[in-house]
């Protein structure tokens, strides 16, 4: 079972700032409680410090796991390293998952954690920033944005709910139920994931093809090199339906699983 409580005394009698204090507090507890959600093994492990790409491995099945902790709950979007390199590393299969913990500084106690899988990363859910003004240490470094709101439902896997603890092996289950997306080439995954946001954002249990049709403004925005976007929105949904996420039900009528 996971201890919540990030309370440590002399991390806290150590630093004076709290955001060192808290990324301490949050980097210890993932170390010394957190398993790891793709293949259950009992530890993280923490890269060395000077190793930075991602803050955690598992031994086990090698996956990579960034942290992102706030004080506040996590909204529509999570700031993230650079822009070039997190798009190279969408590209070549080499972004890592991230853990988003939510915690209080009142109590110092977890409050919230979830998982993105690597594989719910895709371009379209990230967004460039403005480049760092003249006058910045780092000039002109572009960073970027990673889009909560453009991540279907299904890439934010519970670990821990106001303070509920989510049993591990239904983590594993959420986690697995997707794991199909790992296999595919980035550019198709990301047109698998839209669309799946997409038929999400109607909130609806049973959609028609007409429906999700509909979509096809936020789509063609998304790939404005696109032409076919209804042959896309149909291979999409087949590539959904395989993989047990939606169901046929008749002719051009869909149901959510
Ligand atoms: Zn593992």
């Amino acid at each position: 079972m996971l201890n919540l409580s990030l309370y440590n005394n002399e991390i806290l009698e150590h630093y004076k700032s709290n955001s060192q204090i808290a990324r301490r507090l949050t980097e210890d507890w993932c170390s010394s409680e957190m398993y790891c959600p793709t293949c259950l093994n009992e530890n993280l492990s923490n890269h060395p410090n000077n190793q930075k790409v991602s803050d955690f491995f598992c031994e086990h099945c090698k996956n990579e796991f960034q942290l992102k902790s706030s004080s506040n709950k996590f909204g529509t979007r999570v700031t993230d390293g650079a822009y070039g390199t997190m798009m190279e590393f969408i590209n070549s299969n080499r972004t890592p998952n991230f853990l988003l913990l939510h915690y209080s500084k009142d109590e110092w106690i977890v409050k919230n954690m979830f998982l993105i899988p690597k594989f719910f990363i895709s371009s379209s859910a990230i967004e460039v920033r403005n480049a760092l003004s003249a006058t910045a240490r780092r000039a002109g470094w572009v960073g970027c944005n990673i889009l909560l709101t453009k991540i279907p439902e299904n890439g934010k896997i519970p670990i821990i709910k106001n303070e509920r603890i989510i049993d591990k092996a239904e983590v594993h289950k959420n986690w697995k139920k997707m794991n199909f997306l790992n296999s595919k080439k980035p550019d198709l995954r990301g047109w698998t994931l839209d669309v799946l946001k997409s038929i999400e954002d109607l909130r609806k249990d049973e959609f028609t093809l007409k429906d999700a049709y509909g979509n096809k403004k936020y789509l063609m925005k998304l790939h404005p090199d696109n032409h076919h976007i209804e042959a896309k929105i149909r291979q999409q949904l087949q590539i959904l339906r395989d993989n047990n996420i939606i169901q046929f039900t008749s002719k051009g009528k869909y149901k959510m699983l």
